[in-house]
């Protein structure tokens, strides 16, 4: 294991900020450690750099503890979403910086600020000021500068999240490529579930200081752990039901009994279910069709055209809300509807434990 977190806890006075979090990285992994804002994933990340000092907890890289060693010490590069290049040095200089400050020997420190300025494709920049730069090319410029001195470990903490959309997904796109290259082993810290997804290998996904999901993005996607879960790498999504059968799964929401044929789920009858399905699972109908598919009755809220797709809400109860991913013939509002998803695509939680029934 090239990084390993063990058990961390930090404390803001009386506010506990991270609850005894545990993970690793491999060497020349990407992990993403996501989470809504406020969840503790910059503590978390702060505390691998350094510059906060764990309440309780071990951080060590190469099996070695570095919990106590100063940032400068421990091999790890970190990328803020602020940049933080000196505005009066060139790009080359900002690059070179940290490898002074190591003592690198000039002629070497030359060829790693080039090597570096090309892998970002900055090459052509090395003279400029920071503030001749595009914010996509300042991003770059900071990644030169966090691997020119081949940390052992790479932070990078919401480095998109002040980028438009599309400088997001292009800086993503570029982020993957440095560190395929690279190899470098890299901890990405985002709010955002779809950069997490689009990027990592696995996933550490946090809230209220603790962890609560981890693996490969499409298993996390496809069998989440916890309403929570699904809710944050799709969309909130969900629905409570009471069971009437288990066997095939038939619940009953107000005075509608729902069949889900096929589907046999091991659950008590009369327990309370949380039930969440994908938005793109769904689909829309007239109320009056004949559908082969389970459904649910509800009323149209609202239609979202979001250009290749019409994002439908379904109102299915009072604050229970749908929303299906429909890419043609949206329904209009207030049509009476019926909401469709085949049964092997309805994820089926425990309502009390939260935990996911098999
Ligand atoms: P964000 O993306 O908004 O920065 P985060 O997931 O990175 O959120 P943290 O910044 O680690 O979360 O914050 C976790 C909790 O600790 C929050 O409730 C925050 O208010 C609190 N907190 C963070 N830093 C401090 C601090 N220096 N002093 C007191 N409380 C803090």
């Amino acid at each position: 294991m090239r990084l390993a977190i063990d058990a961390l806890s930090h404390r803001y006075g009386d506010e506990l900020a991270v609850d005894d979090v545990s993970f690793g990285i491999e060497a020349g992994e990407l992990v993403a450690l996501v989470g809504p804002s406020g969840c503790g994933k910059t503590t978390v990340v702060q505390s691998i750099a350094g510059h906060v000092r764990p309440t309780a907890g071990r951080i060590a890289l190469h099996g070695e503890d570095v919990t106590g060693v100063p940032p400068e010490d421990r091999g790890v590069s970190i990328v803020f979403q602020r940049s933080t290049l000196y505005p009066h040095m060139t790009v080359g200089e900002n690059v070179a910086y940290g490898l002074d400050a190591r003592g690198v020997a000039p002629a070497r420190r030359e060829a790693l600020v080039s090597k570096h300025l090309e892998l970002v494709a900055l090459d052509d920049q090395r003279e400029a000021r920071p503030t001749e730069l595009s914010g996509g090319q300042r991003r770059r410029a900071e990644l030169a500068r966090a691997l020119a001195p081949s940390p052992d470990v790479l932070l990078l903490d919401e480095p998109l999240s002040a980028l438009d959309r599309t400088l997001r997904i292009r800086l993503r796109e570029e982020i993957a490529r440095i560190q395929r290259e690279t190899g470098v082993t890299t901890l990405f810290v985002t709010h955002d579930q779809e950069d997490a997804m689009a990027l990592a290998d696995r996933l550490v996904v946090m809230n209220e200081g603790r962890i609560v999901g981890r693996g490969r993005p499409r298993d996390l996607y496809e069998s989440p752990p916890t309403p929570f879960v699904a809710s944050f790498l799709g969309r909130a999504n969900t629905f409570s039901a009471t069971v009437l059968k288990s066997n095939p799964l038939t619940v009953r929401r107000g005075d509608e009994t729902v069949e889900i044929r096929g589907v046999k789920a091991d659950v008590s009858d009369d327990s309370t279910v949380t039930c969440h399905v994908h938005p793109e699972d769904l689909s829309v109908r007239p109320a009056e069709s004949r559908a082969t598919n389970p459904s649910i009755r509800g009323t149209v809220a609202h239609v979202a055209d979001v250009g290749r797709r019409y994002d439908v809400t379904v109102r299915i109860g009072s604050g229970e809300d749908l929303v299906a991913e429909q890419v043609s013939s949206p329904p209009a509002v207030d049509d009476d509807v019926a909401v469709a998803f085949p049964g092997d695509r309805l994820h089926l939680f425990d309502r009390d434990e939260g935990r996911r029934v098999p």
